[in-house]
């Protein structure tokens, strides 16, 4: 049994690479490692600085670099176990496995055609058609791309990325669709707010942060990081701030650096820490197969477009126009990089995103549909948790365009309907197991209005 444990931690500690202990580079990065009493590995280049050190008489190790002890003797280790000397579970970084590297861990027969991955969005993301219909398609060619950027059939036609900017008001399922996104394909995602972002060597995140959280996501994987999706939130905060004279590091200097991990470059980030540091091991991460999705509010960018849509027109008709484009719900489906850079984003960040879709406000119906179609839908979720107690619950109509409407006076988009189906279902979920007769609660209007009680029907 013993021995079964132990081969078994054996197999697990082969699937991670080894780590100098002085210079914390992998194995991947410094090569071959020693292996020394005690568990610790040490590569070529710190051994053989090691002997330099000695050979120039008395072995110093405060002058070698990132050192985290000085002046200790090898021989201590040798029947030793050093906690230090072992790094922690989340800070290893898993081997890239030779063989995949021909065969990729999933075909491309295993990502659904367009079409399919619409469907299986449609199941949770309700309402957004174009932009569900966008990015199934963007999302198909990322992964052809991915899958077959060395197939000779591609002859010298470079693909380019597929990058996506999402535009839309808030709750309005973005961030909800690319989680649902990400689950469907199987692929590691990662979630990041642009305001948390400053140039690198300031107060905040540091732009590698981002590929540090997907690698993460992906278990220290790297290969499987490297097909990731990473969602950056809030990207119009990051716009350029105007008539400053001071430094913009949360802005424009931000989209600049953002520039190197959008097209696709080699980082080198920290493993399970946001700070590099001596004591961190680090991995490389290339971001070229990686799938970035920016999304945002882009608050007054319709003012921006009903501006420029009226501006273009011949003047006669300008009035008519504005009345037109003022009623238009979808003005934001106008949306051109002229508006954005308006807006504040540099040419260069745009042009790193090509694909731009863009979210509808929801409406009344949507919000209604919201509440009981999804599969997750959080009338589901309470219908399935009285079920536990054997209790059916039913929501009238009037009761749910109710919901809806309240949710839509909000302005939170329908984020606001799970604050407000707890608040009333709270009384509810308390009251009803209390009394075992009970066999269906029916909420009414008059419940949600305070105006009377939800309508009680006994079993049997
Ligand atoms: P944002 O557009 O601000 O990123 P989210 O995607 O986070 O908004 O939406 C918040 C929540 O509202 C989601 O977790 C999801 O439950 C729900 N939601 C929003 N839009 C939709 C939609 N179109 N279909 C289904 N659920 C939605």
């Amino acid at each position: 049994m013993e021995e079964r444990d132990s081969n078994q931690n054996q197999n697990t500690e082969d699937e991670y690479e080894k780590i100098c202990y002085i210079c914390r580079r992998p194995e991947s990065k410094a090569g071959a490692m020693i292996q020394m009493p005690g568990n610790i590995c040490m590569c070529h280049d710190c051994m053989q600085k090691t002997f330099d050190a000695v050979t120039k008489g008395g072995m110093d190790f405060s002058q070698i670099q990132n050192m985290p002890y000085m002046n200790f003797n090898f021989s201590d280790f040798a029947n030793m176990n050093i906690p230090d000397a072992q790094i922690p579970q989340k800070k290893k970084i898993k081997k890239k496995k030779a063989e995949q590297k021909e065969e990729p861990a999933f075909d491309l027969k295993d990502i659904p055609a367009p079409h399919k991955i619409k469907e299986s969005l449609d199941e949770y993301v309700v309402g957004q058609e174009q932009a569900k219909k966008v990015i199934s398609v963007a999302v198909y060619n990322h992964y052809k791309r991915v899958f077959y950027k060395h197939d000779p059939a591609f002859g010298d036609v470079r693909i380019e990325k597929s990058n996506i900017l999402m535009i839309g008001p808030t709750g309005s399922g973005k961030t909800y669709l690319v989680k649902t996104l990400a689950r469907l394909l199987d692929v590691p995602l990662a979630i990041a707010d642009a305001t948390a972002l400053t140039e690198a060597g300031y107060i905040g995140d540091d732009i590698e942060s981002v590929i540090s959280k997907l690698l993460a996501a992906a278990d220290n994987d790297v290969e499987k990081a490297e097909r990731g999706i990473i969602f950056i939130d809030e990207i119009d905060k990051i716009a350029k701030k105007k008539n400053t004279n001071t430094r913009d590091v949360s802005g424009e200097s931000v989209q600049q650096e953002l520039l190197k991990i959008l097209e696709g470059s080699v980082v080198e980030v920290p493993v399970g820490s946001n700070q590099k540091n001596a004591l961190t091991p680090m991995a490389t991460v290339n971001t070229d197969n990686i799938l970035f999705i920016c999304g945002g509010a882009f608050p007054d960018l319709e003012d921006i477009i009903r501006e420029r849509l009226t501006k273009t027109s011949s003047i006669g008709f300008q009035a008519e126009l504005r009345d037109r484009y003022d009623q238009d719900p979808d003005i934001l489906s106008h949306v051109i990089h002229k508006d954005l850079r308006s807006f504040g984003m540099i040419p260069e960040f745009l042009g790193r995103l090509p694909i731009v879709v863009t979210f509808r406000k929801l409406t009344e119906p949507m919000m209604v549909e919201i509440l009981t179609k999804p599969k997750n839908a959080i009338i589901r979720q309470y219908t399935k948790l009285l079920e536990l107690d054997e209790v059916r619950l039913v929501f009238e109509e009037e009761a749910l365009n109710w919901i809806a409407g309240e949710a839509l006076k909000r302005e939170t988009g329908a984020r606001a309907l799970r604050a407000i189906m707890e608040e009333f279902m709270l009384d509810i979920m308390f009251e009803v197991p209390k009394d075992p007769g009970i066999g269906t609660v029916v909420i009414t209007r008059e419940y949600l209005e305070k105006s009377g009680g939800p309508r009680i029907e006994m079993r049997g």
